[in-house]
């Protein structure tokens, strides 16, 4: 197969991150046979440097040409004090926008080494391996109309809640396909209780689960949920939600795992004509300015991320099971850098030791 795919290795620590996660996409083509065409281009303050626009037009026609986007992070603090149009966030947010990406996908998976860096107690987090969909294009973020009004004591804001039926239909189906590649179970997160927006959100969810009968569906309000990720969550597989809801809960679930550097995500559209399912994939951490340079930044969440993209983008499983099982052992053999646990590793030779996993993997099963 030929991977035809964007690299926006970004601001901070994202060109170091990324430059692991396209070494192990470049081992793993080459075992499997796979042709990797691969572009970079600039986004956030590395664009604004050197085109006075946080994403520029080249780029954006770059990611609608590729089948498959990997970025690294966007903003430093030294981007701060622009205007909102020309922050470093917005080149992303504007990406997200001309990709057409309504879903992103959060996978979060407790891995038996790392039980101690969790917040939780081993016995809760023991087996936890959930998948969080939130809806991203829709919902209070981008409801027409809001404002902020008056002066003084007059001040006033409002936003607007909108979600239409087809806007929850494509997010729902999606949650449902994804849960019959993993333990069949959808649980839908609304407000019903108090919300119209989430009793259209949980009446067409229940439409949509009938053409899937062997997933299971339950319903959970919002509070509810944020309650049961840290009571029992591996209960959950499959997490659905809204926009606003998904951004606060897939935080929540990302600190369960034991550090932020190693959560991956994909945010995905449409199926194209041509069968592919375009998507920008990116670890969930930003562009650590702290770590920047000193090669410690843990690569795990962008190689993680490269492995989602093999999976959901492409249809690779096998190879993304490879990266993943690579990844497991790593964490527990090392070597790991030192958010996890301190460990004493550098991020390229975490990187080189996946690679030489994904290698020793081949080599047995050949
Ligand atoms: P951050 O995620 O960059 O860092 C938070 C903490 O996590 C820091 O202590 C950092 O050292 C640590 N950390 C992050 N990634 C790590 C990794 N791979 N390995 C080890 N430790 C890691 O969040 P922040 O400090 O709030 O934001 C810094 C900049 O990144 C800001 O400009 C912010 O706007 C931007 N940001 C971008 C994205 C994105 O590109 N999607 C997301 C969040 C924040």
């Amino acid at each position: 197969m030929r991977l035809n795919i964007l690299v926006l290795p970004g601001d901070g620590i994202g060109a170091e991150i990324t430059r692991e996660a396209v070494k192990v996409l470049r081992t793993v083509c080459e075992l499997h046979g796979h042709e990797l065409a691969m572009k970079e281009g600039l986004i956030g303050g590395a664009s604004l440097d050197a085109t006075g626009s946080p994403i520029s037009a080249a780029t954006l026609k770059a990611a609608g040409a590729a089948d498959a986007v990997l970025l690294g992070a966007v903003g430093l603090p030294k981007y701060d004090h622009l205007p909102p149009a020309q922050r470093a966030e917005r080149g992303l947010l504007d990406l997200r926008q001309a990709m057409g990406v309504f879903a992103n996908l959060r996978p979060v998976k407790a891995h038996p080494a790392l039980y101690g860096a969790s917040p939780l107690k081993e016995a809760l987090i023991a087996g936890t391996d959930l998948l969080i969909v939130r809806e991203l294009m829709g919902g209070l973020y981008f409801g027409q109309p809001r404002a902020f009004e008056g002066t003084g004591k007059d001040r006033r804001a409002f936003n607007t809640l909108p979600y239409s039926y087809v806007e929850v239909e494509r997010i729902a189906r999606m949650a449902f396909e994804l849960a019959r590649t993993r333990r069949n179970k959808v649980t839908s997160v609304d407000k019903a209780n108090v919300l119209e927006t989430s009793q259209l959100w949980r009446q067409v969810v229940t439409e949509i689960a009938a053409e899937y009968p062997d997933v299971t569906l339950d319903h959970l309000y919002v509070d509810n949920a944020a309650m049961q990720l840290v009571l029992n969550p591996k209960g959950f597989d499959v997490l659905l939600t809204e926009n606003l809801f998904g951004d606060i809960l897939s935080d929540e679930a990302a600190v369960l795992a034991g550090s932020i550097g190693l959560l991956p995500s994909g945010s995905l559209g449409s199926r194209r004509a041509d069968g592919k399912l375009p998507g920008l994939y990116e670890p969930i951490h930003g562009s650590a300015p702290d770590l920047a340079g000193k090669g410690i930044a843990n690569p795990l969440g962008s190689i993680g991320s490269a492995a989602a993209m093999l999976e959901w983008s492409f249809g690779l499983k096998a190879e993304a099971q490879a990266i993943e099982a690579a990844i497991d052992h790593v964490i527990q053999h090392g070597p790991t850098t030192p958010d996890l646990l301190g460990g004493t590793g550098t991020t390229a030779s975490v990187g080189g030791a996946v690679c030489s996993r994904i290698k020793a993997m081949a080599k047995v099963t050949k």
